[in-house]
């Protein structure tokens, strides 16, 4: 069965792509899709770090893009500090970096220079096994353009990072997060036989199932019409509440960015500003400011 990727740039570091294409379009990073697992029974350990300080950190961190005069420098001595319990979003024009940031923070991607610390470990230091497995533990990622394996059914998709992980899901829970999600009707429906805001919920329950220890979200909203992208911001919001999921989004949207307690901009690779929770309105002038 053919698996149906669709990417609105070239992202190589993009990880579910789906196991029926494992090794074949992304041969360099064939563990990449693992990086939405996550083990349930690990869930309530990883909360006891939050108070060890920021679960996600990241120090002077440079990704450059190729060599010589084509090079292109995608971050350019980027640091921050994700908070725990909190939403923030990642806004900035096209080609600032933004992807670039999110697959370096989320150890889909490595940096030219800099450090990236998740729930205490330096990635860096970790040998490929090793990476795997704290991806699986730690992290979900929820992709515009929702990568759900055409052959499962919804629900499937929701379990497969535990699945993959060997873990037994939690009936229960399982149970829930379909409801949260709006899904419980549509649990045996293919990702062909749901609408895109639908099959967005699917990602969202996929990459919350795990109870990683973060989200990351790279323009969730991006690929669904207005009414349908406020359901998904509802829905990415109400996980941080109910569940106090720490949560990195990045979005074009200011509607998007006014659901976070933290709004950073990149502009050439560079963090321009840090916003502290912003209506619509600051957030425009905000970026107005940038592309001036
Ligand atoms: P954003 O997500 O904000 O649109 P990206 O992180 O995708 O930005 O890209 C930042 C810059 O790096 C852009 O100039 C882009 O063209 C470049 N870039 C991204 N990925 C690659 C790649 N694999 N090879 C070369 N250049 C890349
Ligand atoms: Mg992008």
């Amino acid at each position: 069965m053919k698996s149906r990727v669709i990417q609105d740039e070239p992202e190589p570091t993009d990880p579910i792509d789906a196991p029926a294409a494992a090794g074949a379009s992304h041969g360099d990073k064939e563990q990449k899709m693992e990086a939405t697992t996550m083990p349930a029974a690990q869930a309530d350990g990883l909360r006891g770090s939050e108070a060890d300080g920021p679960v996600v950190a990241a120090h002077e961190l440079n990704r450059r893009y190729g060599e010589g005069e084509t090079a292109v420098d995608a971050l350019r001595g980027v640091s921050l500090q994700v908070g725990t319990g909190k939403l923030t979003a990642v806004m900035g024009p096209s080609g600032s970096g933004k992807s670039t940031l999110m697959h370096i923070l989320a150890g889909l991607d490595q940096p030219t220079s800099g450090e990236v610390t998740i729930a205490g470990t330096s990635i860096g230091e970790l040998n490929d096994t090793e990476l795997t497995k704290l991806r699986r533990e730690h992290i979900g990622f929820i992709f515009q353009f929702f990568n759900l394996l055409p052959m499962l059914t919804a629900e499937e998709n929701v379990v497969l990072p535990l699945s993959l992980a060997g873990e037994k899901p939690d009936a229960e829970w399982v149970d829930e997060l379909m409801k949260r999600v709006g899904l419980s009707e549509r649990s045996g429906h293919r990702p062909s036989e749901l609408s895109g805001g639908q099959q967005q919920r699917v990602a969202i329950g996929r990459a919350l199932v795990g109870r990683p220890t973060i989200v990351f979200a790279d323009e969730p909203t991006g690929n669904l019409d207005s009414k349908t992208g406020g359901e998904i911001l509802d829905l990415m919001r109400g996980s941080v509440e109910t569940y106090r999921q720490t949560t990195v989004m990045v979005t074009h949207d200011p509607r998007a960015a006014a659901i976070a307690d933290r709004i950073l901009f990149l502009a050439d690779g560079e963090i321009v500003h840090d916003l502290a929770r912003s209506d619509e309105h600051e957030v425009i002038a905000v970026m107005e400011g940038l592309t001036r």
